[in-house]
């Protein structure tokens, strides 16, 4: 069954015309969904109950049968569980910070990119997340005292892979009758896929970007990141200089540092003049190990040593400590529920 969430406030209110309903009654159901994020028709108490009744045979509220989360208030990391469908999971992260919380949010159940340092990856593609299944997330987050201010497109999938969902689902996030949170706090994370990010010019949607490099170095790139051969980091490069351009949107370089492979001096320098030609900050990410990587973290030594090198070149560069590894809900580790599926 599709779920309400999946509907457009057009498509909602077209609903209402064919059930006989007064017009404002979209605009309530639209109201207690995004602004007051019930899960339930039974809370929706100002609609009439036929109505809820006419609505709940012919959609679910939720997207999901099921979900649950590991973790606890204590903890800075969060890991959501949200069954899709019979076979399928998708899981996204709450990560608390000092002042606020950000919602780490799939775009896919799994990824067909395949970067080897990703446990995403790993466990393949299984299919397109619908706009529903997206917000869906963040209600269910929300709904659950999670009050949620900032939006990462980083958890399973290639989100520009899934380009009308989720273009849908940001506008849902920010319009002032949905969610209403600021655009410059949601973040997509791309591998870098040219065409997609030509649509973004060609649409004229400002989005704060986060480019997974893998290396700067095309060949050691494309040994990681099977996209580079048909997405060549260089061309990408200037598109994404282009993009720049044209509004006033931040863009995070993400570098995954794997032992042995994107480690060397030499790397880290042209990692650096990438972030220079694209006035971009740096994120180093040591490695999450997972025993279905096949890679090392760096010593935090090397770390450390790498993020003073970009500093001293007069590039932004912070290391994201990442929160959650215990649980497997670290940067690259989303995936695990497709690989282990939960029996009851
Ligand atoms: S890093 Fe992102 S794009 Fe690459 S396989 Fe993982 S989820 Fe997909």
């Amino acid at each position: 069954m599709e779920s309400l969430l999946d509907l457009s406030i057009d498509a909602l209110q077209t609903e209402m015309a064919l059930l006989g309903a007064p017009k404002y009654t979209a605009k309530q159901i639209w109201g207690w969904m995004y602004q007051k994020q019930v899960t339930t028709y039974d809370q929706m108490s100002n609609i009439k109950k036929s109505i809820r009744e006419a609505l709940a045979a012919k959609y679910t509220l939720l997207p999901f049968s099921e979900h649950y989360f590991i973790g606890d208030d204590d903890d800075l990391a969060i890991k959501y569980i949200f069954k899709i469908d019979d076979h399928n999971s998708v899981e996204a992260v709450v990560l608390s910070e000092k002042d606020y919380k950000t919602l780490c949010i799939s775009s896919q159940c799994g990824c067909p990119v395949d970067c080897k340092f990703c446990l995403t990856g790993v466990a393949g593609f299984k299919r397109n997340l619908t706009v529903g299944e997206i917000v869906g997330q963040l209600l269910v987050t929300m709904s659950e005292g999670h009050p949620i201010t900032h939006i990462v497109f980083m958890g399973m999938g290639e989100p520009l892979l899934n380009y009308d969902n989720v273009i849908a689902a940001y506008k849902r996030f920010t319009e002032e009758s949905s969610f209403n949170l600021s655009g410059r706090k949601i973040t997509i994370s791309t591998s870098g896929y040219i065409r997609n990010i030509e649509q973004l010019i060609t649409d004229d949607i400002h989005l704060n970007l986060a480019f997974s490099v893998g290396s700067a170095n095309p060949l050691i790139r494309e040994s990681i990141m099977p996209i580079e051969k048909r997405n060549p980091i260089v061309k990408v490069a200037r598109l994404l200089k282009q993009y720049l351009k044209l509004h006033n949107r931040k863009l995070t370089l993400e570098y995954t540092l794997l032992k042995g492979v994107n480690d060397t001096k030499d790397q880290i320098i042209e990692l650096g003049n990438l972030a220079q030609y694209l006035d971009a900050k740096v994120n180093l990410i040591n490695l999450n190990p997972h025993e279905r990587i096949p890679f090392s973290p760096v010593d935090n030594k090397v770390l450390t040593g790498f993020k003073n090198l970009l500093l001293k070149s007069g590039v932004r560069a912070t290391i994201r400590y990442t929160k959650g590894q215990e649980i497997v809900a670290a940067c690259g580790q989303l995936g695990e529920s497709i690989l282990t599926p939960k029996t009851a």
